[in-house]
């Protein structure tokens, strides 16, 4: 155990760091200001990484959580931090990980574009069900209690409700309120509860595969529709139509109420076929181009991926969209597309706009999202980037004038970065969701390109999820 240690800068992840003795420790749920016993949980040549123990002073930089769980659901992780200091320190992250990773010339960086809405923000929610529930002691302020120290769980007759604790496969965070998404979704979940628990119907044992009550996603959009899916282990008929009837007559204001039977061990819905209760079986949700006028919709069933804020979703966008800089005559790539959002947003200022996205359903989606606006100019293609733009590809649907990228964390393979570089359109964006990968995808670039744009939006308040788009000009 390290004793008194100062916590003095924030690092990345979520995690902040102390120096002792010349070395960097790691620790999680902490922030500048805070000194504190830690144990360690690793301990290389370099670094180490440390738990909190004991605090001995808070920083003066925290405030009260807003949320009762906080703490205990791994949700918020920044909660303690007013909302301004979220985001200096995105931005700074953002600064460090372009000059430090990518040793680049950079151009100044935007103030990053925070979100009005810090609450409720979210357009999909998951819950899960479960017998285990999953409980910590909470941080104590001196006096030598131990914080943050996992329980081996406790199994609760009525079962738990909330959100699967992070790291414990078979443990339910049971939540009373949760902030991320507006109402009624906490109305729902504890009336589900509610009744399950009247009516006998048992939440799922993980460990034993057994119970009927497994999982439930709602999806609440702008434009006021409202989904349920509710996922059960069993086919009895009786007993779903009894909790769908139940979720009808008490909810009215859920447009699309589903039902799925997951027999199997995992929760993955990609295999399964939800079944329509009520309604048309998706949503709509619509996404405004701000200053320039037009809106498009989208559909999203309940196994479809959309941005999941969706107020944060229209800045990114806009600011991709006036990044790419489009007249209406470019022919504009859209990489790992997912289900078209962005090639779609940006589709009435380009000539032509072609998807690409490993995910077949999601093209799909992105076919339909383009029809049901009506657009001519859109295509979208299903398969792995590296494989799908090969010259032939780029041979038949044009030479791009911009290219738009969207990697997953792990940023772009390098094949594909090294095919951006022959291609060599005038313009390339890339939005990213992890600065570090992107700051080494930068640097390979840095060959032809230049940095010209940085701007870091904040898609997720109270976590520490960074979304940096970037533009890039061939010198
Ligand atoms: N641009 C979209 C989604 C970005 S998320 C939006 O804004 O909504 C990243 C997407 O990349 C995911 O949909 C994922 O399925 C896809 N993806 C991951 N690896 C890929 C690969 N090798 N080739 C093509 N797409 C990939």
């Amino acid at each position: 155990m390290l004793e008194n240690v100062a916590v003095t800068d924030y690092a990345a992840e979520g995690k902040s760091l102390a120096k002792v003795n010349g070395k960097v420790i790691f620790i999680q749920g902490v922030v500048p200001g805070d000194v504190l016993d830690i144990q360690l949980l690793k301990n290389k040549k370099d670094w180490a990484e440390g738990r909190p123990i004991r605090f001995v002073n808070y920083s003066p930089e925290r405030e009260t959580p807003f949320c009762s769980h906080f703490g205990i659901c791994g949700g918020c992780q920044w909660q303690m931090l007013p909302y301004e200091k979220q985001l200096t320190y995105k931005q700074k992250q953002v600064a460090d990980n372009l000059e430090r990773i990518g040793k680049l010339d950079l151009p100044g960086i935007s103030a990053i574009i925070g979100a009005e809405e810090t609450k409720y923000y979210r357009n999909k929610i998951e819950y899960t069900f479960g017998t285990k529930e999953f409980t910590k002691e909470k941080p104590i302020k001196e006096g030598g209690g131990k914080v943050t120290t996992p329980s081996p769980g406790i199994d609760v007759p009525e079962g738990a409700a909330g959100f699967h604790a992070k790291g414990f496969f078979d443990k339910v965070v049971d939540i009373q309120t949760c902030y991320l998404q507006a109402e009624p979704t906490n109305e729902i979940r504890l009336a589900v509860k509610e009744f399950a628990r009247q009516n006998r119907l048992p939440f799922y044992d993980i460990r034993n595969h057994t119970g009927f009550l497994r999982t439930m996603q709602i999806r609440l959009c702008t434009t006021g529709e409202l989904m349920v899916n509710i996922v059960v282990a069993e086919d009895d008929k009786k007993n779903i139509a009894q909790l769908m009837q139940f979720v009808e007559e008490r909810f009215p204001a859920i447009t699309t109420l589903l039902y799925t039977i997951n027999r199997k061990w995992n929760d993955s819905l990609n295999d399964l076929e939800p079944a329509i209760w009520k309604g048309k079986g998706y949503v709509i949700e619509k996404l405004s181009t701000g200053s320039r006028g037009d809106e498009f919709e989208f559909k999203i069933g309940p196994k479809s991926f959309f941005q999941t804020n969706t107020r944060q979703a229209e800045k990114l966008y806009q600011v991709t969209n006036d990044f790419a800089e489009l007249t209406g005559k470019e022919i504009v790539y859209d990489l790992y597309c997912g289900t078209g959002s962005i090639g779609i947003f940006v589709s009435k200022m380009a000539k032509k706009v072609i998807g690409v996205e490993l995910i077949p359903a999601a093209i799909e989606d992105a076919k339909e999202n383009a029809q049901l606006n009506h657009l001519s100019n859109t295509s979208f293609f299903a398969g792995d980037v590296i494989d799908i733009c090969s010259d032939d590809f780029f041979a038949a649907h044009g030479k791009p004038d911009v290219i738009i990228t969207d990697p997953p964390r792990a940023g772009m393979h390098e094949k594909l970065v090294r095919k951006i570089l022959e291609m060599s359109a005038p313009t390339v964006v890339y939005v990213s969701c992890n600065p570090a990968t992107q700051a080494r995808d930068l640097s390979l670039l840095n060959e032809k390109y230049a940095v010209t744009k940085i701007q870091p939006v904040d898609m997720f308040p109270h976590t520490h999820h960074i979304e940096n788009v970037v533009q890039l000009k061939l010198r």
